[in-house]
This record gives structure tokens, sequence and C-alpha cells, in this order.
């Protein structure tokens, strides 16, 4: 589960932002980065800079896109809706000129943090319909 989160997921330097990262070893049980760019060092820890991963957010701007409100989607997720709000201003652009086109992909795996009976729940059965009415 976990690495399924973190794989995909590309680093940046905390500093200069910059994605020429190098692998630079172990700090104990964490891998060690070093920029190129700025010769910073860091951990690995993307939760930190990045706050969500990819996968949080495009599942918050899914639910978004089911119709639930923001504050819905914070005791769904566990984001706080100014957050998820953000992200929706973000993808706004890329929304509109996309027009939706990402609801074939299949949502994916979900950190378990509880509450997540009611997220799978509701987002099975809104697939479901959505299915059904684009066809
Ligand atoms: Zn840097």
């Amino acid at each position: 589960m976990l690495s399924s989160l973190q794989a995909p997921m590309e680093r940046t330097c905390p500093r200069c932002q910059s994605t020429q990262i190098s692998k630079n070893g172990f700090r104990g049980k964490k891998q060690n980065y070093r920029c190129r760019e700025c010769r910073r060092q860091f951990i690995d820890n993307p939760q930190s800079h990045r706050g969500y991963s990819d996968d949080v957010r495009e599942s918050c701007l899914k639910m978004y896109l089911n119709g639930l409100g923001f504050r819905a989607i914070e005791r769904v997720t566990g984001v706080h809706h100014t957050t998820v709000g953000l992200w929706v201003k973000q993808a706004d652009a890329h929304l509109q000129e996309q027009s939706v086109s990402t609801e074939d992909k299949s949502i994916a795996p979900f950190p378990e943090v509880g509450e997540l009976d009611e997220l799978h729940t509701f987002v099975g059965s809104k697939k479901q319909e959505m299915a059904l009415d684009r066809r």
C-alpha cells in the first residue's frame, strides 16, 4: 500500500524546487537525497513540503466532481477543506479544457485512515451512475 503511494511521486528539492535529485544513501531507515542544483541534502519525506500525495489530491478532486462539498471531503479524507478548495481552483482550468476524461481511471488505493467505508460505498455507487449516464 505505502509503496504504491510513494513510488510514482516526483521529488523536488525543498530549497530550490529542482527535480534534479540524486540518491545519497540512507540515514537511519530513510532514503537520503541530494539536490544536484544547490547540493542541499534532504531526507525522503515528501509529505513535509508537498502536503499530500497526488493520489490523495486526485481522489479529493474526484469526490468534488461527484458533488461532495469541501467539508464532506475533509471528513472522509482528513484533508483540510481549504486545501481541497485550493486544489479545485488549481485543477479548474484543466478540467474545463479536458471535460472530465479521467472518469474511467479506477480510483487509486487509499490509505486506511478510517471512515473509508463511506467513501468506498459512495465512490462505487457514483461511478456506476456516471458510467450509465455516459453511454
Ligand atoms: Zn536544490
